[in-house]
């Protein structure tokens, strides 16, 4: 028996949800771009924990990708997807719909990113990638507006990404509340991501430097912290610069921002300050490199608690690591 409910758009969205958003039980949405792996499960698993229903949408959007040939070998895997979210719907008991829309349902007056959010974008993958989330505001957007959840499930694996659409949903008045689940990692370390499976083998195994990198900004600022001295930004750069200078890797960025502005942050520090360390890094041999990121916030656990539940009306929530 098929548990899943899959809509192909959001005419057919709207009628398995049913009604106006104050008439039906409460939706928790899941935004994903398929490939579903471990991490995403643990997202659809959160939101049947928070809602009856939960919509995962499955959308690989093309104004997000800044580089063509990144979009055409994107991985695409529906049918295991849907295997994926039927095995968390057998298990949870929640109503699970796939929402799968081509991109003419997502842009139905053609795909152009029209919705910008300031400030938040413009460091990290905002500068590196131009337009990138621009196309991600635009497609957040329109998605909230054809699925109408209550509750929105995203990974701090992406957390620039969770402070953009957190800004987006401010900007644009969407009545959600932002859920931020912990990032999800393979057993080395590695945080799972949708374009691991494009890596090979020899880069699958240097990617384990990525979180031994961010494990080393960790130690620094825990060694800072038990000396009672101030951590450098700087020196927390270079050891993690450090840990990924190595033939196969290209550093896109490694850089230390404040969490909730995404800017960076320079000088000495209070080692108990909420620091984000992100890093971009390119794993393989030119040209067909894989790009990954990976985040780590540092600094006070409360504070981190707090910083993630915190946002101008209070919408955020989170906890875990
Ligand atoms: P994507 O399909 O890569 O666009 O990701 C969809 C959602 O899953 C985003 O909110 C991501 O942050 C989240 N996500 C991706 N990988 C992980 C992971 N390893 N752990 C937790 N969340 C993740």
């Amino acid at each position: 028996m098929t548990l899943v409910v899959r809509c192909d758009d959001r005419a057919a969205l709207a009628v398995a949800l049913g009604g106006s958003r104050g008439d039906r039980a409460p939706v928790a949405f899941v935004p994903t771009m398929g490939a579903l792996h471990e991490g995403h499960r643990a997202l659809v698993e959160r939101a049947a924990t928070l809602a009856p229903t939960v919509v995962v949408s499955i959308f690989v959007n093309p104004t997000q990708f800044d580089a063509a040939t990144d979009l055409a070998t994107y991985p695409r895997t529906l049918s295991e997807d849907l295997a994926l979210l039927e095995e968390v719907a057998g298990a949870t008991g929640v109503r699970v719909v796939a929402y799968v829309p081509s991109v003419h349902d997502v842009y139905p007056d053609g795909a152009v990113a029209t919705v910008h959010v300031p400030e938040v974008t413009v460091h990290l993958c905002g500068a590196r990638r131009p337009g990138h989330f621009d196309g991600v505001a635009t497609v957040v957007d329109a998605l909230l507006r054809a699925v109408r959840p209550t509750v929105m499930i995203l990974g701090r694996k992406d957390f620039q990404q969770l402070v953009v659409v957190r800004a987006l949903v401010e900007q644009a008045g969407h009545d959600v509340v932002i859920d931020a689940a912990p990032t999800v990692r393979a057993d080395d370390g590695v945080a799972i991501s949708s374009r691991n499976t494009l890596l090979a083998p020899d880069g699958r195994m240097l990617a384990r430097r990525i979180p031994r990198a961010l494990a080393a900004g960790v130690a620094l600022v825990a060694a800072a912290r038990a000396a009672g001295s101030s951590v450098e930004t700087a020196a927390l750069r270079s050891v993690v610069v450090q840990e990924l200078t190595v033939e196969g890797l290209r550093i896109d960025y490694v850089d230390v921002v404040d969490p909730l502005r995404i800017v960076p942050v320079e000088g000495s520090h209070d080692p108990e300050l909420p620091l984000l360390l992100a890093v971009a890094v390119h794993v393989g041999d030119e040209p067909a490199t894989v790009r990954l990121i990976d985040n780590v916030l540092l600094g006070d656990r409360e504070d981190e608690l707090r910083l993630l539940r915190a946002s101008a009306a209070g919408r955020m929530t989170g906890n875990g690591s």
